[in-house]
């Protein structure tokens, strides 16, 4: 069984996602972290995102891989460990431009696609249920305001002891939302046969509640 989640940044896609996939026995999957893998490559590089065919060249030959300690996801980056390093705002925003080629959407769907064909996965990013898995068994469309979403990422980042703007914080988030929505290739959109869940007010606990019922519903 695959489960597929997708929806904007900050809607707490990987929290619900993580905490479901412990007490149903799957295998999480963020796809978000694989496009930050990329992304990362391209900055330790010094490369400009946005050439897109030198970006697509310098990514063709890189292997980007996961596995799992303790049932935490470890993203390799050629073979290196990069987890701890791809959380940043600059590797996010920088994830977000280059997801848009296609050459480096084919390669991770690709891996994306073998990961849930050998396991049951809990699956969260931006197209799983409209392109990697459009035969899962259950998709959720996990949305928020952006208002939450922004005061969600605020508390977030201050819990670790960083200097941040709430209004820098959304706008950023507005403007990922927009170019993940709006570019060519497999656009962020609710599938036709998605469930929409608005956490806007509700807790996580509340979230997963509602995720396993329709999963039971679904079954
Ligand atoms: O979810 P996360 O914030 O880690 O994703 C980083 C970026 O990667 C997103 O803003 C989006 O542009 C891209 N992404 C994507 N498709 C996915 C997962 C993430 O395009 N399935």
């Amino acid at each position: 069984m695959n489960i597929a989640i997708d929806g904007p940044a900050g809607a707490g896609k990987s929290t619900i996602a993580k905490k479901l996939a412990k007490e149903m026995g799957f295998i999480y999957v963020d796809t978000g972290a694989m496009y930050r893998a990329m992304a990362l490559y391209v900055l330790e590089r010094n490369m400009d995102p946005s050439q897109e065919a030198a970006v697509c060249e310098a990514c063709d030959a890189v292997d980007i891989s996961i596995r799992h300690q303790n049932g935490e996801q470890q993203v390799l980056l050629n073979g290196e460990n990069v987890t701890g390093k791809i959380r940043s705002e600059e590797v996010g925003k920088t994830a977000s431009c280059i997801s848009a080629y296609a050459n480096i959407r084919k390669k991770l769907v690709l891996l994306q696609q073998k990961l849930a064909a050998d396991e049951d996965v809990i699956m969260d990013g931006r197209d799983i249920g409209t392109c990697v898995l459009p035969y899962a068994e259950v998709k959720i469309y996990l949305t928020a305001s952006v208002t939450a979403r922004a005061g969600r990422r605020y508390d977030e980042l201050r819990e670790k002891g960083q200097m941040c703007d709430l209004k820098e914080i959304q706008k950023d988030m507005e403007d990922r939302d927009y170019r993940d929505m709006h570019r060519k290739e497999s656009p962020l959109k609710q599938a036709e046969d998605a469930v929409l869940v608005d956490s806007s007010d509700l807790t996580v606990e509340q979230v997963i509640r509602e995720i396993q019922k329709i999963c039971q519903e679904r079954q």
